[in-house]
């Protein structure tokens, strides 16, 4: 199968709604990550996303809807304080999470009795949901297990010969992916931490909860269990407050013969002087925006990422901290 990356325009609309009204399956952009898009009423059509991804068929997928879609075709429940944060933030990078009418294949929650929804903010995403009218059953548009695809390029590196086409939207703004929250219960709980932060939601909700599963426990959002946006060359993690120890691994590497690069802020960079570096820029949005791109050039340039974590840990930096520490299958 031969693979087209095209802008987003009328003619590469037309053609990916023939793609998905087929069964097929399409990636398009969004203010967070690349999506692998499906529609959501085709089992077979969702379950060909699994299969295309390597997912694990126990890991829900985002349906994904237009501004204007109607929730209650979909979905129950919708309490008090979600509908709040939906005029709050929506469209925008925040997937919510409701109890399910049974509407869409069950393959999309993988059984579960709830469906994760998001309205994306990004032009392309809304024009292509638009065009369909359709909800879009879609995970992020990479191989399981790798490094989330900021860039059209970034899914053809991953997904080339496997799909028909690449909706190319320029570079994710946002660049890592929505924040998921839990929305059946009393008080909204993020399953998920991204660019909607717990502070903004409570700041509109009064309260927020940030889930965190207990030993032996059935997990609540089941993508937290597994290891996730890992480059192909072997990664270290180093706190902030140890800075000074990863430069010198960086020395000790390079002196035995490694070819690793430290990956950081630029603030970072420039107190360490350091100049085999990913930079993953000043700004902590700049960082979110960076990371995934920064991940998957090291994983082409170097046999080691040696990640220093950013100093601040709370608001946009606690959901680069949980990408950050999957990345590096690290515990810190
Ligand atoms: P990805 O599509 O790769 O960004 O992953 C989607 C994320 O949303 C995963 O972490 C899933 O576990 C989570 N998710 C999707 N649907 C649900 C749901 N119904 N309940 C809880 N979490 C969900
Ligand atoms: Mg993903």
């Amino acid at each position: 199968m031969q693979t087209q990356i095209l802008p987003v325009d009328g003619q590469s609309l037309e053609l990916a709604k023939k793609i998905i009204t087929n069964g097929g399956a399409v990636a398009f952009p969004t203010e967070t990550v690349y999506g692998l898009g499906a529609n959501a009423f085709n089992t077979a059509a969702v379950e060909n996303v699994f299969k295309i991804k390597g997912r694990p068929n126990d890991n829900p997928l985002i349906v994904h809807v237009h501004k204007d879609y109607d929730l209650s075709k979909l979905v129950y429940d919708v309490p008090e304080y979600a509908q709040k944060l939906a005029n709050a933030y929506l469209p925008g990078p925040l997937t919510m999470v409701y109890k399910s009418l049974g509407a869409v294949s069950s393959a999309v929650s993988c059984g579960l009795e709830t469906l994760a929804v998001r309205i994306p903010s990004h032009t392309g995403a809304q024009n292509l949901l638009r065009y369909l009218d359709l909800p879009v059953a879609a995970p992020s548009a990479n191989i399981s297990k790798h490094v989330s695809p900021t860039t059209a390029r970034h899914v053809y590196e991953d997904l080339k010969c496997k799909i028909e086409l690449v909706l190319d939207g320029g570079s994710c703004a946002g660049g890592i992916e929505s924040t998921v929250l839990d929305c059946t219960g009393d008080k909204p709980v993020i399953l998920r931490s991204g660019l909607i932060t717990q502070e903004m939601i409570t700041a509109v909700a009064g309260e927020c909860g940030v889930y965190v599963p207990k030993d032996g426990e059935r997990v609540r959002s089941p993508g937290m269990k597994y290891k996730h946006y890992a480059p192909a060359c072997r990664t270290e993690l180093f706190a902030y407050c140890f800075k000074e120890d990863a430069l010198e691994e960086l020395k000790r590497q390079t002196a035995a013969g490694v070819n690793a690069f430290i990956m950081c802020d630029s603030a970072t960079a420039r107190l360490l002087n350091v100049d085999k570096v990913l930079d993953l820029g000043e700004t902590e949005n700049d960082i979110a925006a960076n990371l995934y791109a920064k991940l998957r050039e090291g994983e082409q340039v170097a046999e080691l990422i040696i990640a220093i974590a950013p100093e601040k840990q709370d608001g946009v930096m606690s959901g680069v901290m949980n990408r950050l520490k999957k990345a590096c299958g690290s515990k810190l």
